[in-house]
């Protein structure tokens, strides 16, 4: 158990010996085999203060010669591998377990290999930060459009193995959207060598939409082939006061009749998350005088021009007052404000932390069951825990929903956390009974296996073992993570 919630067991392995730890810090020599404690401290901590690891070591290789070696080796002396890039995963899977598990960190793997403005791609080692494929992307004219609050720490190859989401994948998808090609080391060692840039090639099974989202249990992700798009020539930002998640709705169709494909951002939040965004957040500002129940960030791209995105915008927003469904509406006056506007959206995680326990859902519904879902998950929450702060807040043009609570003021922690499990259950009922899913984007990793295995049906749960065992037959790369064989 940990922070009041019950997760899988650790297994029992005995710690790695001190000569088998030799052989694999002599891959990546002095300085990158780290077994101090302090060392190897914030490789086993993690965002979210969930989950504290165990390793024997955290090892740092800089090339995808050296990744295979370890892999390697690992599989020779069945030594459990648990890959890691950014660290900022919300399920655990990039946590280790064991003495005897080593943590394979790719962050030192950090080039760009190579921008191809005529194709529209870009190459990057897997240890790449996602802030710099924007920066990059950017700097040759063009758009890289996965944005997490995490941008700047979280790597490509942890977005992959993950199959991030975030807010860009109303218009571009999500990170299995945006790749074309991988390169990996598999469980053998061997390399696979899959880093092609074209957007058509049906021959046979793809291999690389299986280690996409695989979270490390597949293949350790060395490098990727990404798609670029085209810079947006204007970019509108408003931030919108809403009554209810049913008026947001109803916005969202009339924004989407007006921008099309240019609907770049459409997410809701409610009041008690913005308050607790302006209290916390450094520089935060309410850009409303009244207070509003909901609010929505619209966000509007043009490919023609700023002017097309600002009438897009103000259309969209006029029709939304006119049928009664805006109730307040502020336009970004500067590039500046945009990015104030889009802080405040992407802080609501951190702006949950100083008020104390926070049991976190990541469900998606069909779109148009998001305002039901609301009303159904409060209902049972607050049945449940009277008193329970709910800021359900997330990126409603998916259907997404971060449904995440946070305990009743002056309630003590641990025993608000201790419910954990409880109000889990009551909330994926819901979403089940609506056809969605408990994991719409942070993945199964270890804080979601068990109920992985109670939703998906047997064939599938066997499909999926199936392809764990042929791909990883010693069972060495991020053992017991979404998955137990
Ligand atoms: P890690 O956390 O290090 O690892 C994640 C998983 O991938 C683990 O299972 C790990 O073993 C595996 N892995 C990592 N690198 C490799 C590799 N090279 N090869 C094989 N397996 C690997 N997620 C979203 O989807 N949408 C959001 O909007 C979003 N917002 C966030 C906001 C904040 C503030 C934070 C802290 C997190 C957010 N996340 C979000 C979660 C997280 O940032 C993403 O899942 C991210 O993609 C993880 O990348 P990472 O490099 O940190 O991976």
């Amino acid at each position: 158990t940990t922070a009041g919630i019950a997760l899988p067991e650790d297994p029992q392995d005995a710690p790695l010996s001190g000569e088998l730890l030799q052989r694999f810090a002599a891959i990546v020599g002095d300085g990158n085999a780290l077994t101090a404690p302090d060392d190897m401290a914030p490789y086993l901590a993690e965002p979210r203060d969930l989950f504290h690891g165990k390793a024997a070591a955290v090892l740092r290789p800089k090339t995808v010669e050296e990744v295979a070696a370890i892999v390697r080796l690992a599989n020779e002396t069945k030594t459990p591998l648990v890959p890691q890039g950014g660290n900022t995963g919300h399920v655990g899977g990039q946590s280790p377990r064991s003495p005897r598990q080593i943590v394979l960190s790719l962050a030192r793997l950090d080039q760009i290999r190579d921008v191809d403005p005529i194709g529209r791609t870009i190459s990057v080692d897997a240890g790449v930060v996602l802030q710099r494929v924007q920066e990059a992307a950017e700097a040759a004219g063009l758009l890289f459009p996965l944005s997490l609050g995490s941008e700047g720490s979280c790597q490509v190859g942890g977005n992959l193995a993950s199959n991030a989401g975030g807010t860009g994948v109303l218009a571009y998808g999500n990170a299995r959207d945006l790749c074309l090609g991988v390169e990996a080391v598999l469980a053998s060692g061997e390399i696979f060598h899959g880093l092609r840039r074209l957007k058509k090639d049906n021959r046979g099974y793809d291999i690389r939409n299986l280690l996409v989202g695989s979270e490390g249990t597949l293949g350790i992700i060395t490098g990727a082939v990404l798609k670029l798009y085209p810079r947006p020539a204007g970019r509108e930002v408003a931030f919108v006061g809403a009554a209810s998640p049913d008026d947001a709705l109803k916005l969202l169709r009339i924004a989407e009749r007006h921008a099309g494909g240019g609907l770049t951002g459409f997410e809701f939040m409610p009041r008690l998350g913005l308050d607790f965004v302006l209290r916390h957040i450094e520089g935060a500002r309410d850009p409303m005088a009244e207070p509003h129940a909901w609010y929505v960030l619209v966000e509007v791209s043009s490919s023609r021009s700023g002017e097309d995105a600002r009438d897009t915008m103000e259309a969209l927003l006029a029709d939304g007052f006119e049928a009664s469904l805006v109730e307040d509406a502020a336009i970004a006056k500067s590039l500046s404000e945009a990015k104030a506007f889009w802080h405040m959206r992407e802080s609501m995680s951190w702006a949950q932390k100083p008020e104390g326990g926070s049991i976190k859902h990541d469900v998606a519904v069909p779109v148009a069951r998001v305002p039901d879902f609301l009303t159904a998950a409060d209902a049972a929450v607050l049945k449940a825990i009277p008193g329970a702060r709910i800021c359900a807040f997330g990126h409603l043009g998916d259907g997404n929903v971060h449904y995440n609570i946070s305990q009743p003021v002056g309630a003590d922690k641990e025993d608000f956390l201790s419910h954990w499990r409880e109000i889990n259950g009551l909330v994926h009922a819901i979403v089940a009974d609506m056809e969605g899913t408990f994991s719409a984007e942070h993945g199964i990793g270890l804080l979601k296996r068990d109920e992985l295995s109670q939703t998906k049906s047997a064939t599938e749960m066997d499909l999926m073992r199936a392809i764990k065992r042929i791909f990883d037959p010693n069972n060495i790369l991020n053992p017991a993570k979404v998955v137990q064989i």
